[in-house]
């Protein structure tokens, strides 16, 4: 069966000392009060992850980093790698956020050559998919988020794919303030698990986790989460607060 997760994306926020805090704060408040079947993941950035590794030992909270690049080592100034985000003690790599494809170059065939190295290091990949407003209106979202999945994952063997929890992501609804209708938003969720389906297996695709992004909010996240194909969250700007954060997981019951 497949899991429910929440995970929370912080982007370029916090310092260390503000990371600590932060993951403090949420480890006390889901220690206090949640019992829950969802998985819970924080992707702090690169330079507080050791720290929130230690922070996090003896919980069930995952950690994850925000990008990984696709070779291990080399004279690649200022990138880090999918063994360097394993050695912090993370489990988890969100590769393909918007951010990244939209600011970093990050192509389809870049976010497949990351994908396929952070499993072979034995991570977790979140991998974000999801058209532009442009593409919305164009009618061409379908076509746009079957090649992002195509291109970005389908080299993967069965095996690897396991590996991976897929994020639908429209580009129009990330920090905005606009989300995807539940129904929009089911409506893609069906369709990723229909493409998924077609390239592996019915089983594989069920047993896919499929995250919902942009601009989820505890008043939004339960009805969200209530849609059939809709196993969580990846959550941006409401992350940054533990109680918010935290009453969005609750919003997976
Ligand atoms: C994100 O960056 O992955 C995201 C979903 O952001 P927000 O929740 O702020 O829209």
């Amino acid at each position: 069966m497949r899991e429910k997760i929440v995970a929370g994306n912080w982007k370029m926020h916090k310092t260390l000392e503000e990371s600590q805090a932060l993951i403090t704060e949420i480890r006390g408040i889901i220690r206090d009060e949640l019992r829950g079947q969802t998985r819970v993941i924080v992707c702090p950035p690169f330079i507080a992850l050791t720290a929130a590794s230690r922070l996090l030992e003896g919980t069930d909270i995952g950690l994850g980093a925000q990008n990984c690049h696709f070779e291990d080592q080399g004279a690649y100034t200022g990138e880090i790698s999918a063994p360097m985000v394993k050695s912090t003690g993370a489990r988890y790599v969100i590769i393909g956020h918007s951010e990244r494809r939209q600011f970093f170059g990050d192509t389809n065939e870049i976010t497949a050559r990351k994908a396929k190295n952070a499993i072979r290091h034995g991570l977790k990949v979140i991998f974000c998919v999801g058209e532009t407003l442009q593409q919305r209106e164009d009618k061409t979202y379908f076509k746009v988020v079957e090649a992002q999945l195509r291109d970005g994952l389908f080299d993967l063997d069965r095996k690897e794919f396991s590996q991976v929890v897929i994020a639908y992501e429209p580009v129009w609804a990330i920090g905005t303030g606009l989300t995807a209708s539940p129904e929009q938003a089911q409506e893609m969720h069906a369709y990723i698990r229909k493409v998924v389906a077609t390239h592996y297996t019915d089983e594989i695709a069920a047993d896919t986790s499929i995250l919902y992004g942009g601009s989820v909010k505890p008043d939004n996240a339960a009805t969200l989460f209530g849609q059939e194909d809709i196993d969580g969250g990846l959550i941006g700007g409401a992350a940054l607060k533990a109680r918010d954060f935290v009453d969005i997981v609750k919003g997976m019951r």
